[in-house]
């Protein structure tokens, strides 16, 4: 939990001031009062639409019931990021186990968003919960991708499967698969190049990896997981989205929240993509990745 804490440090820091500062001149909600919070949550990258969301359900309980004290405004507010927020969504977002073998999950995402250090990470959490790991090095795309998912792999102590730089990811994951199946693994995390500028190449590629995976795998990858930056703000949903025109991703990862005020954007994200945050990274160590809950984030930043 104090990791997280932690790890929300600049966020919080940033969202709460301000907001505190809304209200300690507090006297009413009146017209320039939803000036004044709409800007805060849009300066925490908590996206327009939302921004407007919550605009909206707050005058509409301000006019059922007007008088309120300051305290009573700000607990609001909280309600109703976290109602927001979880419409739709019920208790912890897992990961979805294949009860018959195998469990396989990809990772997608461009470059420098900490993909392999997540996966690493990730590797490392499953491996304490006492499963067996293998991990597929499919980016045979971006130079040193492969040296980097060896040595997470030595790290963490869980098997790798590799291939020549440049040749085949599918012929890795097709390697892996086999190797995860017949050794009996729990779980293969597979490592994919995140071309997002090319994306014909990409939506081909993952295609081609969801293919094989389906062959050897009934129900085909468990998830698909989309690893975002939080740093880069309101560029991580923009990327969500293009992502989502090219892949079927079933939950999102947002890493270097520890390194940021902009963690307001999972908001945003919850908001207009309807997948679900299942992870946050909180540090570059391979005790730095903890599972998404939506109310401590919620409560953590205004607190
Ligand atoms: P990839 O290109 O997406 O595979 O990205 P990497 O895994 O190589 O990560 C890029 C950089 O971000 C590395 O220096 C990582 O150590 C760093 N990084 C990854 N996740 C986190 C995180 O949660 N917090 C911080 N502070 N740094 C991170």
């Amino acid at each position: 939990i104090d990791k997280f804490d932690k790890g929300m440090e600049k966020t919080r820091k940033s969202f709460s001031d301000k907001l505190n500062e809304l209200f300690a001149g507090f006297r009413e909600v009146d017209e320039d009062f939803f000036d004044d919070l709409e800007e805060v949550l849009i300066s925490a990258d908590v996206g327009f639409d939302m921004t407007i969301a919550i605009s909206d359900v707050l005058r509409e309980e301000m006019r059922l019931k007007p008088a309120r004290t300051g305290e009573q405004v700000k607990n609001l507010i909280v309600e109703t990021l976290v109602d927001i927020y979880e419409k739709g969504q019920i208790g912890l977002p897992t990961i979805k186990e294949n009860p018959d073998g195998l469990t396989v999950v990809l990772f997608v995402g461009v470059n420098g968003v900490g993909k392999t250090t997540t996966i690493g990470k990730y590797a490392h959490k499953l491996k304490s919960e006492g499963k067996k790991v293998l991990l597929a090095a499919g980016d045979t795309f971006r130079a040193g991708a492969i040296e980097q998912l060896e040595v997470w792999g030595e790290r963490v102590g869980v098997d790798v499967v590799t291939s020549d730089a440049k040749s085949d990811p599918a012929s890795v994951v097709f390697d892996a698969l086999k190797k995860g199946s017949t050794e009996h693994y729990d779980y293969l995390l597979v490592d994919t190049a995140g071309r997002l500028q090319n994306k014909v190449n990409l939506m081909k590629e993952l295609e081609k990896i969801n293919r094989i995976i389906h062959r050897e795998i009934p129900g085909g990858a468990a998830e698909t997981l989309l690893v975002l930056d939080a740093t880069t703000g309101q560029n991580a949903l923009i990327q969500a989205k293009q992502f989502k025109e090219t892949t079927d991703v079933t939950g999102l990862i947002l890493t270097k929240l520890d390194g940021t005020a902009k963690g307001g954007v999972i908001l945003a994200i919850r908001q207009e993509m309807e997948i679900p945050v299942k992870f946050v990274g909180l540090g570059e160590g391979m005790n730095d990745l903890q599972v998404f809950d939506p109310e401590q984030y919620i409560y953590g930043l205004v607190k």
